[in-house]
């Protein structure tokens, strides 16, 4: 009995999904840490930091141009370290991104941006 050919299939990249998912925890944890950051880096203004951690220079971008990092890693919003403000530092975003090359943010969410 002939075996018929094997159809040739070609080996197709299956497309990436261009939304991000999503939880609804995610999601609040999002606007809870984005008005909890906005916030703390007006107080590091008011309180005269501002200046990056990493490489020392002005953080003139606006707040766009301020990255809120966290100094030691941390497990999520549950974590307290999330949200203790003594574990905060503000980066510029080329700083912040070439300190989470070298060590990854640990947040469990793949690359962002
Ligand atoms: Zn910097």
């Amino acid at each position: 009995m002939p075996t018929a050919p094997k159809p040739h299939r070609r080996n197709v990249p299956a497309p990436k999904p261009q939304a991000r998912r999503r939880t609804p925890a995610q999601d609040g944890y999002d606007r809870r840490w984005a008005s909890f950051s906005a916030q703390w880096i007006q107080e590091q203004f008011a309180a005269g930091n501002y200046r990056c951690a990493a490489c020392g220079k002005i953080l003139d971008g606006g707040r766009s141009g301020i990255h809120v990092d966290h100094k030691r890693p941390h497990n999520g919003p549950t974590d307290p370290l999330f949200f203790d403000e003594d574990n905060l530092q503000m980066l510029h975003p080329s700083c912040h991104s070439r300190k989470t090359a070298k060590t990854d943010g640990g947040f469990g969410n793949g690359k962002r941006g």
